[in-house]
């Protein structure tokens, strides 16, 4: 683990301890994630008031990246419509893959703290889980979101 240390800043690490928003939320669409890669399990639980999201939570468990991850996902994503929610996802995603590093940053605010996962391929998918499980739930799917195949590209880049 040793060399992952770079990534877990005071931020990752606080909100590994103390997840924010780790709670059911009753009647509300819930949606799990799974990424086989690491073991990371997810289930987002989202209330939509309108085209906004009124009330996000989330249970599982992870690593820290994936468990920080949700918890920040929670906190930014909460009272942000439809929409804000899949563009915050876009520049998250040039984020953490390295992509776009520099595309909307200034939007990101906390999550901006993910920037170091893009050194480490392997992390992507920890990353990213509950935002592809939050995408799914959107959507209004089903299914168990998996990062098997999402962002597959990412390893073959490198
Ligand atoms: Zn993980």
């Amino acid at each position: 683990m040793s060399d992952l240390e770079g990534l877990y800043q005071d931020v990752i690490l606080d909100h590994c301890k103390r997840p924010r928003n780790f709670r059911a939320i009753e009647g509300a669409e819930q949606t799990q994630g799974y990424n086989p890669l690491c073991g990371d399990k997810v289930t987002i639980y989202v209330k939509m008031d309108g085209d906004r999201i009124g009330d996000i939570g989330f249970e599982g468990s992870g690593c820290a990246i994936s468990t920080a991850s949700a918890s920040i996902l929670t906190e930014t994503l909460k009272g942000k419509t439809r929409g804000e929610a899949e563009a915050l996802f876009d520049v998250f995603h040039g984020l953490v893959t390295g992509k776009a590093p520099g595309n909307g940053k200034s939007k990101l605010g906390k999550l901006a703290v993910f920037s170091g996962v893009s050194e480490f391929p392997a992390r992507v998918k920890c990353a990213t889980l509950a935002w592809h499980t939050l995408m799914s739930a959107l959507s209004g799917s089903q299914e168990v979101a998996t990062t098997e195949g999402a962002d597959g590209e990412d390893l073959a880049a490198r």
